[in-house]
């Protein structure tokens, strides 16, 4: 789960990570009012979605006066902002930062990620940081330093010093920059961050060192242990397929390709999207309806596959263990009757029952196209979605 930048400084604060004053704002009035109530001289209007990119989208504006800010909160709040990570739709603004602006000497970044070849958080800092960092990753990946943490003894000074002296902290801020990266690596541990990054972290004119981003990833899975940041979720930058696809227990994910795909088990489902490759098509989605499927879970996730525009074709590739083939075909016709099936629908069933489960589909009298195999179901399902995408345009 992702959190939005201003509820991220939050969270860090409350462990001791230095940041800049903000208030997070939904209007240009809060804004302003915002503003006038940090003072000072210079502040940042900060665009708040879940994509970073954003200065270099827009998105984020430095303000010399409440002109400035009621002038640049206008123009930012409700824009579309588009970046690198949000693809060409954008994203609606809907919620804006205010912050002090700070005095930055130099950028530099801090980044956290659970490593799973050593099995431990492993920090990464460089002296780059800013707007450019995926640019230094790639073409000078040498400026990139990176250390393992031992979860026994946390983040050690020792290490902490030596991390921040590598990407150049001035020697009176290291001790600053130590207690950042400790500060850093405790919220991460206990919140059960899965990626927590600082880009940029600075030190200032005076030697202070502050976060000025702060982008903040939660393993789903431990989430039912911090209520507290479940209640951060904000439902308007998820996609609204896979919200109403978790209302039914079913794993789905949204993709770009035009083959909708159902299947029961995430492996299987790899597999499936694989194949679906293979044969030179593209899935519209991953979707695992899971061990239990009932009629009503199949229904659902054919609606929600239904919904999306690109859809060309769908493959139901299902492995019958515990679940019975009759099961998933009844589930499949009773579900093909409600929506009204607008495209083409290949099924491959394996398992038990699998001989009653394809004549039940073939008396059902519906367009089922049939397949004994993977690759058989995976060509057909191409061939299926290339015909009635060549029927769209005729
Ligand atoms: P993004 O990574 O999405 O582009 P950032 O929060 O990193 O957004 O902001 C982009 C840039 O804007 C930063 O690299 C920094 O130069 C500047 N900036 C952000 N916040 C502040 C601030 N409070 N004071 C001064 N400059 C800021
Ligand atoms: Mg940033």
């Amino acid at each position: 789960m992702n959190v939005h930048e201003y509820q991220g400084k939050e969270i860090l604060r409350k462990y001791g990570v230095a940041t800049p004053r903000g208030i997070a704002c939904f209007s240009v009035d809060e804004a302003v009012k915002a503003a006038e109530e940090l003072g000072g001289k210079v502040w940042v209007v900060k665009a708040q979605i879940h994509a970073g990119g954003r200065g270099k989208g827009g998105g984020v504006k430095v303000a010399k006066s409440i002109d400035e800010v009621r002038q640049y909160a206008t123009q930012i709040l409700g824009m579309t902002l588009v970046t690198i990570q949000t693809g060409t739709e954008g994203r609606l603004v809907k919620r804006l930062l205010v912050e002090e602006g700070a005095d930055i000497k130099k950028e530099l970044y801090v980044g956290m990620v659970v490593d799973r070849a050593t099995q431990r958080v492993t920090l990464m800092c460089s002296s780059e940081g800013g707007m450019d960092i995926e640019h230094v990753a790639e073409a000078t990946p040498e400026k990139i330093f990176k250390m393992g943490i031992d979860p026994a003894t946390g983040l050690t000074d020792a290490q902490g010093d030596e991390m921040s002296r590598k990407i150049g902290v001035p020697e009176v801020a290291v001790p600053q920059a130590r207690g950042f990266m400790q500060s850093l690596y405790k919220a991460f541990d206990e919140t059960d961050c899965s990626l927590a990054e600082i880009n940029p972290l600075i030190y200032t004119g005076d030697n202070k060192v502050l976060a000025l981003d702060a982008k903040l990833n939660f393993d789903s899975n431990a989430l039912y242990r911090h209520p507290e940041i479940v209640a951060m979720r904000d439902l308007d930058e998820e996609d609204p397929a896979e919200i109403e696809a978790s209302k039914f227990d079913l794993a789905y994910i949204s993709l770009d390709g035009d083959i909708g795909c159902l299947v029961n088990g995430a492996g299987l489902a790899m597999a499936t999207m694989d194949v679906i490759k293979l044969y030179g098509g593209s899935p519209a989605n991953f979707l695992d309806v899971g061990g239990g499927a009932t009629t009503e879970k199949v229904t659902e996730a054919f609606k929600i596959m239904l919904k999306n525009p690109h859809l060309k074709a769908i493959l139901v590739n299902i492995f019958g263990g515990i679940m019975k083939c009759d099961v998933i075909a009844n589930g499949v016709i009773a579900a093909a009757r409600e929506v009204k099936l607008s495209v083409p629908l290949v099924v491959r069933m394996k398992g038990t029952n699998e001989e009653l489960g394809r004549q039940i589909l073939k008396d059902s009298g519906l367009p089922i196209i049939s397949a004994n195999n993977m690759a058989e179901a995976a060509e057909r399902v191409v061939a299926a979605a290339k015909e009635h995408a060549a029927k769209g345009t005729k």
